[in-house]
């Protein structure tokens, strides 16, 4: 059975040119960037190179970028930076709909003594500016909201926001982690300090990640050691992934018109044929300002993790908005936070697709869904009793 994978916004694959172009450095080109000899000069070139296409991609500097393990790790970096950057102030605003990577972290802050300010969003997961405005303080020392959720794909006005938090005087960081590549980010044309990538959400490995750090932003590293990284982040390199990461910078640039053509026609299609051929179904999330790659979709009385299970069955692969926590099915932390009532949560699943999805592989899917959803429903007393009442035609 071949592989439907409709679930990008968890990893992607290695793009082919991005493995081919890492391979030569686990085997021949094994030598350490800072060495003086020059069997470690020519990683170091390519590692420099790897710098300028990630760079790129974003409209920084290289002097920018800081190769990290991952976009967990940027995000951490980034806020305890700003932290020690102002001692002096114990107050962070952040939003309800961050991903753990941010909202665990900032969990951990509070119970530390910092004050933790988590901005709500509306039912369509958008963030209202007016309160955001009036979050910020003296006391504040970072603000860190995401440029693209990775439940719904909705963005946040970012780049307005960094110029309201500017304007008094507050760091402001982004986790771009779902936005990279897919939406074009042009760090000359906005004032954001620091911003997230992970490299395994736009076709390099697991293990990658970048925080760039605008120039002369005040920076505390989060790994102290040696002197790689302009003394910012210590740790040998990891020149295979650097360089594979540099390659995906390099083909996101290239593609990113694909992601909102092709790639968004075919979300455009997947969510169009769901929501006509299946009753009691609805989108999460706003229908304008959203990555074009992702759909979160909802189906009224069935369990995301059955839904999953039959997809499965078909080699169909997506991720459900409730996770199994201690025991019971939670939805997710974003879907609550947008007030997606409990009936529609539970069963929601996010589809998100890549530039090698293809039309064949979208018609699999429009032709699946409807006979598994209505598998699910003939055995849901939810759906015997309210369901079939208010079926709308
Ligand atoms: N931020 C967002 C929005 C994400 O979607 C993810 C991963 O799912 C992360 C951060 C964490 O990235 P990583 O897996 O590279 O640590």
């Amino acid at each position: 059975m071949k592989t439907i994978y409709l679930d990008n916004n968890a990893t992607t694959r290695v793009a082919p040119e991005v493995l081919d172009a890492m391979l030569p450095y686990f085997s021949d080109l094994y030598g350490n960037p800072s060495s003086m000899h020059s069997f470690g000069g020519q990683v170091a070139k390519e590692v420099r190179e790897a710098r300028e296409q990630t760079a790129a991609l974003i409209g920084a500097t290289p002097e920018e970028i800081i190769f990290t393990s991952c976009g967990t790790e940027s995000d951490n970096a980034a806020i305890r930076s700003a932290l020690t950057a102002h001692p002096d102030r114990r107050h962070i605003v952040t939003s309800r709909v961050e991903h753990p990577a941010v909202r665990s972290l900032c969990a951990h802050l509070s119970r530390q003594g910092y004050r933790i300010t988590e901005l709500p969003v509306d039912k369509d997961g958008l963030l209202d500016m007016n309160q955001f405005e009036i979050s910020l303080t003296p006391d504040t020392a970072v603000v860190s909201l995401m440029w693209a959720n990775n439940e719904t794909g909705v963005i946040f006005p970012v780049e307005k926001a960094a110029e309201l938090a500017h304007k008094k005087g507050i760091l402001f960081h982004t986790d771009a982690v779902q936005a990279a590549g897919k939406i074009p980010i042009n760090m000359k044309t906005n004032v954001i300090d620091m911003l997230s990538i992970s490299g395994h959400k736009l076709h390099a490995p697991k293990g990658i990640g970048i925080l760039y750090v605008r120039k002369g932003t005040k920076y505390s590293p989060f790994l102290i050691g040696g002197h790689q990284e302009r003394e910012r982040r210590g740790g040998t390199e990891n020149t295979p992934s650097i360089i594979g990461l540099g390659k995906a910078c390099e083909l996101a640039a290239r593609n990113m018109e694909m992601e909102n053509t092709t790639v968004k026609r075919l979300r455009d299609r997947l969510e169009t044929e769901l929501l006509s051929r299946i009753p009691n179904s609805r989108v999460n999330g706003d229908r304008f300002n959203r990555l074009p790659n992702t759909s979160n979709v909802s189906f009224e009385f069935v369990e995301g993790e059955g839904i999953l299970l039959l997809m499965d069955e078909y080699g169909i692969c997506a991720s459900s908005g409730s996770a199994c926590t201690s025991g019971s099915l939670q939805p997710s932390h974003v879907l609550r936070a947008m007030g997606v009532p409990f009936t529609m949560a539970h069963g929601s699943i996010r589809f998100s697709l890549s530039i090698y999805n293809t039309e064949e592989e979208i018609s699999v899917v429009i032709e699946k869904m409807p006979s598994i959803i209505d598998r699910l429903r003939s055995m849901s007393p939810y759906w015997d009793t309210v369901g079939q009442a208010c079926v709308v035609q």
